[in-house]
């Protein structure tokens, strides 16, 4: 025990840490702002938005974000709600950006996800759940645009169960839906909660003694009450009962109904996260677990930004806090390199804006304004040196080579991408034999913003052309002298990525297999940890 012990213990158990996973158009733009709403972080909707046009006007490179109408940045929120307090991270729906996804997943303890009512489970859907799960992530899941034509609610449950093999339970219960939508029956609360179109307000329920109460048939047509404790008994008949544990350990998701652009369902949602979501979690590190309310400081970097104000040009190491008292201006050990760093200019990220971190606990996240020291992955710690584990790195599956049109600029090109690689917008390449840089994406996209942000943040036009590259695998052996053996013998295919490690570039299929099969003491790595 240590005097530290109340403190931490009530700034832990308070913290919910989270994201939202969604295909793109089920509405996770609209239910952020309005949790942010309930939250009271902002006064009007829309203020997300509004504030992020802003910044579009002014940083030319979101100009793709603003043409394809997607969103490329992820950034962190956190409001405060009855005594809670909510760190919710955005993620990038766009598949081309999985890995920043997967990153960020690494830095929550649950999340909710968003279905749009029409579609059910989309192929985005599946791939974020997917990435959850690997962490054994706790779902909450969201059932939008009631408001709309949707699909009957069994089988929009049933496809949940079937199709990514989790147990459901609903938390609410729609009565009708689209033009005939009238609310929800608050399954878990005894409730009863109307749906008023177009309200700013949290929509208050009713209470209610069970489906069999008498005010159910004052507030509802005949046919929908019948047909409400129809369902409501079906469901319980087919589905299991809510149970905290099988949820936390990412085994059964409760789903809540709901219309996120008129505010109906959300203030459900935010009570079940404060109910039921996990406080922040252990993390796992190369030698134990850290559990959240040891009184020493931890925490690791699962992302950096660039320019995210646009005005400085400063990168953001985004660290995920793990243990401890975070307090301004306190020493902490970047583990990587031994060296200590004064955190005196540390970020909180509230909705409103960014404000200086005076003191923060397990599961927020603080921004370090970085001069290129720090990576993702990389740990940082008050006490001893612990290295946290599971932020993944994957090969890129798309290579191409860069030049800087103007040849007399190389150098500056050479910086400009090695700030992007440890950034993780990129993996750069350097080839043994030639002076290209050879540049490797997860989704082609991204070569089109790499681009747009070289030639808006380091004044350089670029061109990327195709190399006839198939694949990049980083290359690693037990044995030290045969993997310099190998990367002697293949030096015309060996290059080095911003860490210096050596990565194997394939030409094509068959040029992979027959290395991988003439020397089997190598391992050749899709994956990378951070470290
Ligand atoms: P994202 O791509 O997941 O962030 O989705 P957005 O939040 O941008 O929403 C996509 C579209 O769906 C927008 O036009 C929203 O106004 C709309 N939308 C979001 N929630 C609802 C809802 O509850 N009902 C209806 N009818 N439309 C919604």
């Amino acid at each position: 025990m240590n005097n530290l012990a109340p403190l931490l213990a009530r700034e832990v158990a308070r913290r919910r840490t989270f994201a939202i996973i969604a295909h793109p158009d089920a509405g996770k733009t609209t239910l952020t702002e309005k949790l942010l709403l309930f939250g009271g972080a902002i006064q009007l909707a829309g203020a997300v938005k509004a504030r992020g046009e802003q910044r579009r006007a002014r940083s030319d490179w979101m100009k793709v974000e603003r043409e394809r109408g997607i969103s490329v940045t992820a950034s962190v929120m956190t409001f405060e709600h009855e005594g809670e307090i909510f760190n919710l991270l955005d993620t990038p729906g766009h598949e081309d950006f999985s890995e920043d996804t997967y990153r960020t997943l690494t830095a929550v303890d649950s999340a909710v996800m968003v279905i749009d009512a029409a579609k059910g489970i989309e192929t985005q859907t599946r791939k974020l759940f997917e990435a959850c799960r690997l962490r054994d992530v706790p779902i909450i899941t969201f059932i939008n645009k009631m408001d709309r034509e949707s699909r009957d609610p069994f089988d929009l449950l049933s496809e949940i169960e079937q199709t990514l093999a989790l147990d459901v339970t609903p938390a609410s219960w729609p009565i009708g839906m689209g033009k005939t939508f009238r609310g929800c029956f608050d399954i878990f609360k005894d409730r009863l909660v109307l749906f008023d179109r177009g309200t700013t307000q949290e929509q208050t329920g009713i209470e209610i003694k069970g489906l069999d109460d008498p005010l159910l048939d004052q507030r509802l047509k005949p046919d929908e009450a019948q047909r409400l404790r129809d369902e409501v008994e079906m469901a319980r008949g087919l589905m299991p009962k809510f149970d905290l544990e099988s949820y936390r350990e990412g085994h059964l998701s409760p789903v809540y109904f709901g219309s996120a652009v008129n505010n109906f369902g959300v203030g459900e949602l935010l009570h079940g996260l404060a109910e039921f979501a996990p406080s922040p979690r252990p993390q796992p590190t190369t030698g134990r677990k850290v559990e959240p309310m040891e009184d020493k400081v931890s925490g690791f970097v699962f992302k950096i930004q660039a320019n995210m104000d646009p005005k400085h040009r400063d990168r953001i190491a985004f660290v995920r806090l793990c243990s401890g008292h975070f307090e301004r201006g306190m020493k902490l050990t970047h583990v990587r390199s031994s060296k200590q760093i004064n955190v005196h200019n540390a970020v909180l990220f509230l909705a409103r804006d960014r404000e200086l971190a005076e003191e923060a606990y397990a599961g927020d996240i603080i921004g370090l304004p970085n001069h290129g020291n720090l990576r993702i992955g990389d740990s940082l710690s008050e006490g001893e040196p612990l290295q946290f584990t599971g932020i993944p790195s994957f090969a890129p599956e798309h290579l191409q080579s860069v030049r800087a049109d103007d040849p007399l600029r190389a150098k500056h090109l050479g910086k400009a991408l090695e700030q992007l690689a440890e950034e993780g917008a990129a993996r750069v390449l350097r080839p043994q034999i030639g002076t290209e840089w050879i540049v490797g994406v997860v989704g082609a996209l991204q070569f089109e913003i790499l681009a747009d942000r070289i030639r808006t943040e380091y004044g350089l036009q670029v061109k990327f052309e195709p190399v006839g590259l198939y694949a990049a695998r980083w290359v690693e052996s037990d044995d030290p002298a045969k993997l310099k053996a190998f990367l002697d013998e293949t030096r015309a295919a060996i290059a080095h990525d911003h860490n210096g490690d050596p990565v194997f570039l394939a030409r094509n299929a068959w040029h992979l297999d027959r290395a991988q099969q003439d020397h089997p003491e190598i391992r050749f790595l899709k994956t990378k940890e951070q470290a």
